[in-house]
């Protein structure tokens, strides 16, 4: 008997959380209910998965979920290198040559995947197929990685409070998009609290270390105001609107909305959607990976995946879809948390010049 390849999915979904330590599933396992629960349960977990290359960093990570390839392949290689035509250090989706696409009517330069060797994996279905590709996060180094250099939707924040895509994807606003956006203005959140959402005792590991570095306007402890009590939605509330779980549920919503609207999954080919999921990295980096923060904003994510997936079920249907979920870069500890020191780099170089004279004074020869 002949066996019958599988059809191909309707709809493959791609989701990153960033700065997620593959260890965090074991680490804070014990707080999930929702989709990374499901997950774990149900899905095949490569528990041994590595990048093996430098630098770790976000628009390398994306790029090599987003092509399957490593960044001396797909070339985008840091988040930022040395441009020679220009003599500077260039984001790794900038690209003069388009327009910054605004839903807040703000203008900028624009992005795109033009540094990019390779073409991503979504590129390709979305070429074979006829399928529709969209990428969301708060990043362009994180969406555009994942779409590639030619989608339906491809949407990012930026850091002056509005949320973007460029001319290379499309010569305006997206209709679906910007009606999300519109419907769902984040300045809502303005005045809000971020508090743990579980009880203290949920959580593993001691909280409030002195060694924490938190956004201006808050403390090193729950709950955190998002935004100056009484201010406006300027770009400090901005900064603490990204660095809370509400950012993430925002982009679960508009996937969601998205989905609905564009009947994700139900058309001819195989749609791609990609979201990239930013709160993490920016709360990992003030906090450290084993504060009460980003712990919470996993636990958060946790429900805001579930919601989407079960979304996904009831409109796509379970046996029509396909989903991946990665971490593009892990953390390390916060250096005293760990049994470790730290020194400065005056410090450094002091030793060094230690060592270095000491070498020459011992007849070790030098030019
Ligand atoms: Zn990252």
């Amino acid at each position: 008997m002949q066996s019958r390849p599988a059809a191909p999915p309707k709809l493959v979904v791609l989701l990153v959380v960033d700065q997620m330590r593959g260890d965090y599933l074991e680490w804070y396992g014990g707080l999930f209910t929702g989709g990374f629960r499901r997950l774990m349960q149900e899905g095949a977990w490569f528990q041994r998965g590595a990048y093996p290359y430098l630098s770790t960093v976000t628009c390398a990570g994306h790029s090599t979920i987003g092509t399957g390839s490593f960044p001396y392949r797909h070339g985008m290689i840091q988040n930022a290198w040395f441009d020679r035509a220009t003599g500077t250090s260039t984001p790794c989706t900038e690209d003069p040559s388009v327009r910054e696409i605004s839903y807040n009517k703000l203008t900028g330069i624009g992005d795109s995947a033009a540094r990019m060797l390779t073409r991503t994996i979504p590129e390709q279905i979305r070429q074979r197929t006829r399928g529709r590709s969209v990428a969301l996060s708060l990043k362009p180094r994180s969406s555009i990685p994942l779409a590639g250099h030619a989608a339906d939707i491809v949407l990012w924040f930026d850091d002056r409070g509005g949320w973007a895509t460029s001319s290379v994807f499309s010569p305006a606003p997206v209709p679906v998009v910007q009606r999300f956006i519109d419907a769902n203005p984040i300045a809502s959140d303005l005045g809000k609290t971020w508090a743990r959402t579980l009880p203290a005792a949920s959580y593993r590991h001691e909280d409030d270390v002195a060694t924490e570095r938190p956004p201006p306007g808050w403390t090193t402890a729950f709950p955190h105001p998002v935004g100056i009590k009484g201010g406006q939605p300027d770009l400090t509330f901005v900064g603490h609107w990204t660095r809370t779980p509400l950012a993430d549920e925002y982009l679960g919503r508009m996937a969601i909305a998205i989905v609905d609207d564009w009947k994700l999954g139900r058309g001819k080919g195989t749609d791609v959607l990609s979201v990239s999921f930013s709160t993490l990295d920016v709360v990992g980096h003030g906090f450290g990976p084993r504060s009460h923060e980003v712990q919470d904003v996993l636990v958060r994510l946790d429900f805001t995946i579930g919601r989407l997936m079960q979304a996904l079920d009831e409109r796509v249907g379970r046996q029509n879809y396909v989903l991946g979920l990665s971490g593009d870069h892990g953390v390390a500890e916060i250096p005293e948390q760990n049994g470790g020191g730290r020194q400065t780099n005056q410090q450094t170089a002091e030793a060094l010049q230690r060592a270095l004279t000491s070498a020459h004074s011992c007849g070790i020869p030098h030019s």
